[in-house]
């Protein structure tokens, strides 16, 4: 079966990790509802667009994973806040700024 308008896969990136397949484009920030092959589904919440493949009028995204604070548990986007130490990108919780680390995908 042909994939329709609105169905959103799984599809690995160009970076190795695991990112949204989607007919259509999708708005980041979002959350969709996914159908792995196993026909079991999955919440996600879309991340960055990654590529558009024009041909097939497919758009790839990241997923947005979340944080983990040691503190205060899981925190939203909206819960962290983006640092920049020692040029490297990361991530503060806002309530108490202790450093999070992403999620795993998955978990
Ligand atoms: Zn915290």
């Amino acid at each position: 079966m042909a994939p329709q308008a609105g169905d959103v896969g799984y599809a690995k990136l160009r970076s190795g990790a695991w990112g949204l397949r989607a007919m259509g484009e999708l708005t980041p920030g979002e959350t969709v509802t996914v159908t792995k092959k196993n026909g079991e589904q999955k919440t996600e919440t879309v991340g960055r667009h990654e590529v558009t493949l024009i041909d097939h009028g497919v758009h790839l995204y990241a997923i947005e994973t979340g944080w983990r604070c040691g503190q205060c548990g899981p925190r939203t986007r909206a819960q962290v806040r983006q640092v920049e130490r020692d040029e490297v990108c990361l991530y503060a919780c806002r309530a108490c700024g202790s450093t999070v680390d992403e999620a795993a995908v998955g978990s």
